[in-house]
């Protein structure tokens, strides 16, 4: 990795202002789930162990650029300071005279968390646009909140002497907290979180250890298109399973009976197929599937091979595929999932989901899961600590395997 991360930075007796992600569910004022809490723990640890202080930076919720105490991150901060020794202080406030006194009279070893970032329109930087604005008055509209937001990362800036993020989830948003503090600020370095997914998305996409398996599934072929073009530069082998699989099946001209297709996406299905086929990537898609008549986890249900009857419609993999695909990713030294490879939610439509991530799981592979319900499907089944590496960030994992370059990686400071 060519960027500062934390154990570059000597942090004795400095602020750190760190970019954590602290977007925590909560209910009636208390945290329910903390993994993302406790995830930056090693950072926050060593920080105050190096004879450092923090000041905390985190979005929470949607609070639009308003002051809203429903998404205050006064319960994330109780429950940071139970799993912390240091002292945590919640400032009243983002910016302003009152956090700046706080800051002022941080000593080392404690810890500010300054409230919700997006209580401030700044964070984002998106400018409020009526529909009926000309171009002139948008333009002079985005102007003016590109000014504000300066300022705004400005003075968050001037809360730290060093800057810190492990906020990966954030990561594709180029916000005031994840890249505006860092034009301010000299030394701007990866905490342990964000240097781990750099490490493992980075390598596996980059010199990935052969050979490689990308397994990809979901809902639609838009949402995974970019991901699928880029692996087939670099994987040895594709195995789509999900509702995407259709619209390959549709290009390949199969039946489909009923199954989820995106019919402006045949073409492009077809070119994919082409591509791969000159690449000499081999390209799975389903050999058999488990189909039923009605989307719902009562319907009936049966296993066909590869075409899909009228009346039926695929809502998983098949036990053939199953074998198929798990054979495929034992074999694998490097595997990247992202998407599920049926409706997993629905308990008749779960195996093909779960028998791959057993799979991938037993494998001896480098194993990344990356993407929302891919992690969540990992979760359910236990199996988590067995992948090398489970990202934290859905849509900053989906950018980084389309080989988009994200805002919040780019902006810290080069080795
Ligand atoms: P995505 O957000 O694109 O990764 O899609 C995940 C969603 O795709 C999950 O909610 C699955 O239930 C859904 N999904 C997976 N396979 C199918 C399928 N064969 N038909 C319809 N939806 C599916």
């Amino acid at each position: 990795m060519n960027k500062l991360t934390l154990r570059d930075l000597d942090v004795q007796g400095k602020k750190v202002l760190m970019r954590v992600d602290f977007n925590v569910p909560v209910k009636d004022g208390v945290v329910g789930d903390d993994t993302r809490i406790t995830a930056a723990l090693p950072s926050i640890n060593y920080v105050l162990e190096h004879g450092g202080s923090l000041v905390l930076m985190s979005h929470c919720g949607r609070p639009k650029g308003k002051k809203n105490p429903e998404f205050s991150l006064k319960p994330a901060a109780d429950r940071l300071a139970e799993l912390v020794s240091a002292k945590v202080t919640l400032a009243p406030d983002v910016i302003g005279p009152e956090v700046k006194a706080l800051v002022d009279e941080l000593k080392a070893g404690e810890i500010l968390v300054l409230e919700n970032v997006r209580f401030y329109a700044e964070e984002e930087g998106k400018a409020k646009l009526a529909d009926d604005a000309t171009d002139e008055e948008k333009a002079a509209a985005k102007a003016e909140m590109k000014t504000k937001q300066d300022a705004f990362s400005k003075e968050l800036a001037s809360f730290g002497d060093v800057y810190v993020s492990d906020a990966f989830g954030t990561a594709h948003r180029a916000h005031a907290s994840m890249v505006g503090v860092t034009k301010y600020i000299d030394q701007c370095a990866a905490g342990f979180l964000l240097e781990k997914e750099i490490e493992y998305l980075g390598k596996a996409l980059e010199s990935p250890v052969k050979p490689f398996v990308a397994i990809i599934g979901g809902a639609k072929i838009s949402g995974k298109i970019d991901v699928v073009t880029n692996f087939l530069d670099k994987c040895d082998k594709i195995l789509i399973g999900g509702g995407m699989a259709y619209t390959f099946y549709k290009a390949q001209g199969k039946a489909i009976g009923g199954s989820l297709v995106e019919e402006d996406k045949v073409e492009l299905a077809a070119q994919i197929l082409k591509q791969a086929e000159e690449k000499g990537v081999e390209f799975l898609l389903p050999i058999d599937n488990t189909v039923a008549d009605a989307f719902s986890a009562e319907a009936n249900v049966k296993v066909v091979g590869d075409s899909i009857e009228d009346g039926w419609m695929a809502l998983d993999i098949g036990p053939k595929t199953i074998e198929l695909y798990c054979d495929a990713v034992a074999n694998a030294k490097t595997v990247v999932w992202n998407g599920p490879m049926g409706c997993f939610e629905m308990a008749p439509f779960a195996a093909g989901t779960f028998s791959v991530c057993e799979a991938v799981a037993k494998s001896d592979s480098i194993s990344i899961i990356g993407g929302g319900d891919s992690v969540a499907a990992v979760n359910l089944s236990g199996v988590a600590d067995q992948m090398s590496h489970v990202s934290t960030g859905g849509g900053a994992s989906l950018e980084f395997m389309e080989g988009k370059q994200l805002p919040g990686i780019v902006a810290l400071t080069d080795k």
